[in-house]
């Protein structure tokens, strides 16, 4: 007979997501549990960039102060063409950038963030977290109590659940039965010491190389100490269920066409672990009951917008604000967040698509189009209004 625990609020997954549910939730008196799987909450090795619209959401966790003494305050996104070097677009991150938007834009690596979020919910009363909790299963026991079923034989009683375990999300069963979609490109990433690098790089930009199938990302993060880099090509040996694509030999092939700087570059990328990319399909129905999902186990979406943890914090905003609204009524609360939020997500999901395309392409007209396109957009914050605006546009109309 399996041992059972009952309680309020419980958050399936200690990722960014499920830290900053737990978080939020806290923040509004409610008591909640986090199952983690792993043996410790823990974070990648890597960078990860934070927009105004992420940046509100830490604000209202009040974690802001503390995330920003680990952060890097870029001052422009560059796109260049990764072949002859010259550079495309920009985006200045400025003052401007900055009144408008209402936050900055930052960049910082991924376990900082992450230990901000732990350490706040470690500090408080209202959270308790567990890791080595595995779950396998989530049922519905009658309508105001869930049962969570771990690999450790225990179990959980509670009056809400929140999935917030990922892309392959085991929680999403309850109210799905998709796939993850390979899209046959993998990415190489990590972040080394500065000053290993004898390269001269850019430390106020974030810059994006492109070229057909392949980009690069660069950027410093944990206050200029370490500097990060994602390469991402699309392998031409992809096989279903096999591990044998997009391997390092193929990141040498992809990128020795590009200009030196790129190589020289591409020297210092981590090549233990390849990172296939995966997304899914957009789907209406997050929410079962007393039961919904968050993050990546909702709408996980390509890198390409750099969009994936920022759209998991929007949802946290949102859930909360419901939950509030409708104390004593779960699942209207967990209906409505669905509402406004899947409209939201699967915009960002299928514009992440679109803008790898664009980034990748490979047709010689299309390339000639798009970099017309980015000459004539250069600086122009309207472009990236529905996105990094979601929040300074709320708090306008409210002002108005
Ligand atoms: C190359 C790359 C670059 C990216 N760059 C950016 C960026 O710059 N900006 C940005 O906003 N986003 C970016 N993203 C996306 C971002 O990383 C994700 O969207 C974000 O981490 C999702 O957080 P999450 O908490 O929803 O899921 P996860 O981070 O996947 O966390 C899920 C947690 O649940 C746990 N878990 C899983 N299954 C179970 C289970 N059965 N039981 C218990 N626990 C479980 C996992 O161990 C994990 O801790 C990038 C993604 C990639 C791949």
């Amino acid at each position: 007979m399996a041992e059972h625990t009952k309680c309020p609020f419980l958050v399936v997954g200690g990722g960014i997501g499920g830290l900053a549910t737990a978080l939020g939730l806290a923040n509004n008196g409610k008591s909640v549990h986090v199952l983690e799987q792993a043996p410790e909450f823990t974070e990648l090795g890597a960078g990860l960039q934070l927009a105004p619209n992420a940046l509100a959401v830490l604000d209202q966790l009040s974690v802001l102060e503390t995330i920003y003494e680990h952060a890097v305050f870029p001052k422009r996104l560059v796109i260049k063409d990764a072949y002859d070097g010259k550079e495309l677009t920009t985006l200045d991150l400025g003052e401007s950038f900055r009144e408008k938007f209402q936050y900055p834009y930052i960049v910082m690596h991924r376990s900082d963030l992450h230990m901000v979020l732990l350490n706040a919910c470690r500090n408080h009363k209202n959270i308790q977290l567990l890791t080595n909790k595995q779950v396998q299963a989530v049922d519905h026991i009658n309508n105001k109590e869930i049962k969570v079923s771990c690999g450790d034989n225990t179990e959980y009683i509670a009056e809400a659940v929140i999935g917030a375990d990922g892309l392959w999300s085991n929680t999403r069963k309850l109210v799905a039965d998709d796939k993850p979609i390979c899209s046959e490109y993998v990415a190489y990433r990590g972040a080394i010491p500065i000053s290993e690098i004898s390269e001269d790089i850019g430390m106020d930009d974030v810059i994006m190389w492109i070229a057909p199938n392949l980009h690069l990302v660069q950027y410093p993060i944990r206050r200029g100490e370490l500097y990060n880099q994602v390469a991402v090509f699309k392998s031409f040996h992809y096989k279903e269920n096999s591990d044998e694509w997009g391997t390092p030999e193929e990141l040498d092939e992809h990128f020795n066409k590009c200009c030196t700087k790129v190589q020289n570059a591409i020297k210092y990328v981590h090549r233990q672990r390849r990172w296939p990319m995966y997304d899914r399909e957009p789907i209406e129905n997050w929410t079962s009951g007393r039961f919904t999902l968050l993050g990546d186990a909702a709408h996980p979406m390509l890198q390409y917008l750099a969009q994936g943890a920022c759209q998991a914090l929007e949802d946290v905003v949102c859930l909360t604000e419901k939950l509030s609204e409708h104390d004593t009524d779960i699942e209207k609360a967990f209906l409505e967040y669905q509402q406004e939020r899947t409209t939201r997500t699967a915009q960002v999901q299928r514009n992440a698509r679109t803008w790898g395309d664009t980034l990748h392409a490979e047709d010689k007209i299309t390339i000639l189009l798009r970099n017309k396109l980015f000459k004539q957009n250069a600086n122009n914050t309207n472009a990236v209004d529905w996105l990094y605006g979601h929040f300074a546009k709320k708090s306008k109309e409210k002002v108005t």
